[in-house]
Order: C-alpha cells, then structure tokens, then sequence
C-alpha cells in the first residue's frame, strides 16, 4: 500500500469544566493524593495522553455507528472505516487488507502561555471534594479528593491522517471531524457524568484550511457510509 498523503489537524483544547485523566492506581503514594491526574514526569506538567483523546474519539464513533463489541469492548471487525482509521489489534486476522493505522494522535501539552505560567507556579491544579451522600441520614461521607486542570486552560493538539491509495479521503477527514464534534458534547477524562472534563476545540486547522463550529455542527449531522466491506 502507497501512502499518498498525510493530512495534518492541529487546533487548541480549551478546559471548560475541570479536567480529570487520572494517572492511575500506580502513581498512588502513601499520603498522596486520591485521585490524582496524569503529568509529565519530567516537568510535573498536566498532559492530554493522546491515547486518551484517541480512545474517546473512537468510543463515540463507535458508539455513534453501533459498531463496539457486544463485551463493550473496542470494534475489531475489520470491516469498518473506524477499525481502518483508528487500527485494530495484531492479532486480527484481516489487519492486512485494511492496512495501517491512518490516525496518530499526539500528546497535547499547555499552550506557550499556560505552560509558562504554570513555571512560574501560578497555575495549581485543583482539587475537588466528592462526597457521597448517605440516602438516610442525608449527610456527606467519604470526601475523596479528586485533582483537576481548571477550566481555562488550553492544550494544542496535533493529529495526523495519513492517506494511503485508494482511502476515501473525505470519509475519513469527516469521521474525525465528527469525532472531534462529538467529544464537545460529551467529556474528556473521567468523571464526566459528575460535570468534569467538557472541552471545546479551538481554533482547528485541517491541512491550514480552518474549520469553524458551523463545520462541526454539519459533520454532525453526516452519515458516513463506514461498511468498507
Ligand atoms: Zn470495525
């Protein structure tokens, strides 16, 4: 298979509610923290893995064209524009005549401005109190401190497509496009039924071409034909 183009999205991530990716039940430490978000290890700095953003861009096409597995777990059929654009595991048999894994997303650091004052120790992560409330009594138990990005902080995020011969580029632009699309109304991280983790992208460029709200809100409402059976 040739690779005939790489298509490249970049944009900002704006923080509109508090933003939890936990680090894991392996940077626990004594004292520490309960929930605790993922950093640099270097820098101590609050990161977007892009296996997050990959993973929950897939989730909801998944979710949007009812292709995850029956155990819930990611689509492996094959078969799909999704599995092609996202990857499926070696293990499948078909992986070949889907080729690669189109998508790369990329580790979303703190814009310039964000990250320097976050130098300057201005910028402290939050930590938010959640407390479970006892049906009987009515009363808080339990508060477990859970750390945040605050709202207002920005990331730049860098994606890229890589477009092989015979690829449907605007299939595939589109469905990322409505991942992208699809992830404003819903949440990044965890927690995001308790209100964490609304973002908003901003502005994107595909290929320096900007794409503006109005060009979210059509990707939206496409259907793309994803059956590449
Ligand atoms: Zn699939």
């Amino acid at each position: 298979m040739q690779l005939e183009k790489i298509i490249n999205i970049t944009g900002k991530i704006k923080v509109l509610t508090g933003l939890h990716i936990g680090a894991g039940d392996a940077a626990l430490e004594i004292g520490g923290l309960d929930q605790p978000i993922i950093k640099h290890p270097l820098t101590g700095e609050p990161y977007i893995p892009g296996s997050s953003l990959k993973g929950k861009l897939r989730s909801l096409l998944e979710l949007r064209y009812n292709k995850f597995a029956k155990n819930g777990n990611p689509c492996q059929c094959s078969t799909c524009l999704i599995c092609c654009v996202f990857g499926v595991s070696g293990a499948e048999k078909n992986k070949q005549s889907i080729g690669p894994t189109r998508i790369l997303v990329r580790d979303a650091y703190m814009t310039e401005n964000w990250h320097q004052q976050f130098q300057r120790g201005e910028l402290p992560m939050e930590i938010k109190y959640e407390n479970v409330i006892n049906r009987i009594t009515g009363t808080a138990e339990n508060p477990r401190p859970l750390e945040r990005v605050p709202a207002g902080v920005e990331f730049d995020f860098n994606i890229s497509v890589r477009l092989f011969e015979g690829d449907k580029e605007d299939d595939m632009l589109g469905l990322v496009k409505q991942g992208l699309a699809l992830l404003q109304l819903d949440a990044l991280g965890g927690c995001g039924s308790r209100g964490c983790g609304q973002i908003k992208f901003c502005n994107v460029h595909i290929n320096e071409q900007e794409i503006t709200e109005e060009d979210f809100q059509q990707a939206l409402e496409k259907n793309i034909s994803i059956d590449l059976a």
